[in-house]
């Protein structure tokens, strides 16, 4: 008999006993390739020695200290590596433990930049459908998928939703992909004269979308658009890569490779690698300046933020990423995996499309290719593949409501970075026998 209040209440789960590089391995001794990461968190596998190391270093020295009195080692070492490799014009990092406190906090620090610069008329946010960033009640508002929304609606930030910029639903007929994604990007801009640009405080998106899409990345020019008309209207620019950033893509940020730089970027998932929970919010000089010159106070904080033992294991995680050159291994094995699901999934008549970037990789099921038709909901697709990929040892991450939050199936991969070439083997003849 459990007490847990688990997320679906009726699940009887297996236990989860200890971790052995990409695989799991549960109470009964049967082996999961973490094809993942959970939920691209996992990115240097499991029982990492160097992590665990510096976690046990820290635990002895101290696990806590309240950040309203004392800041701490790990905490501002972390802040300094992640400001030497952050985007041009980021300096300033708040941390905190999870993804949707870094989206939350977000939100908040964009409203309270706006009052602290006397533009207290700028309160919306404009987001894109088929986009999560998070179940908090700011990031909630902010997500784009309808059915997660609905039933707590009346408690949301204002916010409206554009179209994403999903090139293989979204591209007409005689289009460029250029000219798609140009044509997707200055939707921002026709949303902001609706409502009325002087009351948009902040526009956010997820350079890859990874949840609610399966790793759908933007096409080339898309974000510089939506870079310049947010600079246009003096609209900040939230980049969320809670999923895509720390390396996930084959650079550490993944919005390096759309060549625009935030106000604003969240990360979390990878940047605990699931060894502590941890995320963080970066801002620009100018945010922080605003606030530290002006009431001096950013009126948002959580107990945990800034934890000593979640900052080492960031900073553990970093480390090796840079002294293990995982950035090459994730370009290297993301090309490879590529290359192997189009091997396995070229002909299969219910692939309709294989994208995203490094170890970053999204599947599209459809029940017809030239139509593109989704499965209905109805087919509960998605949780058939999940529970006969985990079936079969292997953990991947099937969601449905690609289309319109409902209709459509996707499953997106994220193994640890380690991921060597017989596993990416298994992983994909794992995932052709669930499909
Ligand atoms: N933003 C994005 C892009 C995410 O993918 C997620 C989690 N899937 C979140 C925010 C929320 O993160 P968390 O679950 O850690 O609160």
């Amino acid at each position: 008999m459990s007490f847990l209040f688990p997320r679906y209440c009726h699940s009887n789960l297996p236990i989860a006993d200890y971790g052995d590089g990409c695989y799991i391995v549960d109470k009964q001794g049967k082996r999961y390739l973490d094809g993942s990461g959970g939920a691209a968190v996992s990115c240097l596998g499991h029982s990492d020695p160097q992590v665990t190391e510096a976690l046990k270093q820290q635990l002895d020295k101290i696990a806590f200290a309240h950040t309203g009195f004392l800041s701490s080692e790990p905490a501002e070492a972390l802040a300094e590596t992640l400001i030497k490799l952050a985007p041009e014009g980021i300096e300033r990092v708040y941390l905190v433990s999870g993804g949707s406190e870094a989206v939350e906090a977000s939100i908040k620090l964009a409203r309270q930049y706006f009052l602290e610069i006397d533009q207290p008329q700028r309160h919306r946010v404009i987001a894109r459908q088929q986009s999560y960033h998070g179940n908090t009640l700011g990031a909630l508002a902010a997500g784009g998928n309808e059915w997660r929304r609905a039933q707590f609606a009346p408690l949301m930030v204002e916010t409206s939703h554009i179209a994403p910029c999903y090139e293989y639903r979204g591209k007409q007929d005689g289009e460029t992909t250029y000219e798609f994604g140009q044509r997707v990007a200055n939707e921002l801009e026709t949303e902001l004269l609706r409502v009325g640009p002087e009351s948009v405080m902040a526009f956010i998106a997820e350079p890859v979308v990874g949840a609610t899409s399966g790793a759908v990345p933007a096409v080339e020019g898309y974000f510089k658009r939506i870079r310049e008309i947010c600079d246009n209207y003096g609209v900040l620019l939230i980049l969320d890569e809670v999923m895509c950033g720390m390396g996930r893509t084959g650079s550490l940020f993944a919005c390096e490779q759309d060549g625009v730089s935030p106000d604003i970027l969240t990360i979390a998932k990878g940047l605990g690698a699931g060894y502590q929970p941890i995320g963080a919010m970066l801002c620009s000089g100018a945010i922080y300046n605003a606030i530290s010159e002006g009431s001096g106070f950013f009126q948002h904080g959580h107990t945990y933020m800034g934890h000593p033992m979640a900052a080492t294991a960031a900073s553990a995680v970093l480390t090796a990423i840079t002294e293990r050159d995982l950035l090459s291994a994730v370009n290297q094995q993301g090309d490879l995996l590529t290359q192997k699901l189009h091997e396995a999934f070229d002909e299969h008549p219910h692939i309709g499309d294989i994208r995203g970037r490094g170890l970053f990789r999204g599947i599209e099921l459809v029940e017809d290719r030239d139509s593109k038709t989704p499965f209905a909901k109805s087919q509960q697709l998605n949780k058939k593949i999940k529970a006969a990929a985990f079936e079969a040892g292997l953990i991947c991450y099937p969601m449905g409501g690609t289309i319109d939050g409902q209709n459509g199936d996707h499953i997106l991969l994220a193994p640890p970075f380690i991921i060597s070439n017989t596993q990416i083997d298994e992983l994909v003849e794992k995932l052709s026998l669930a499909i």
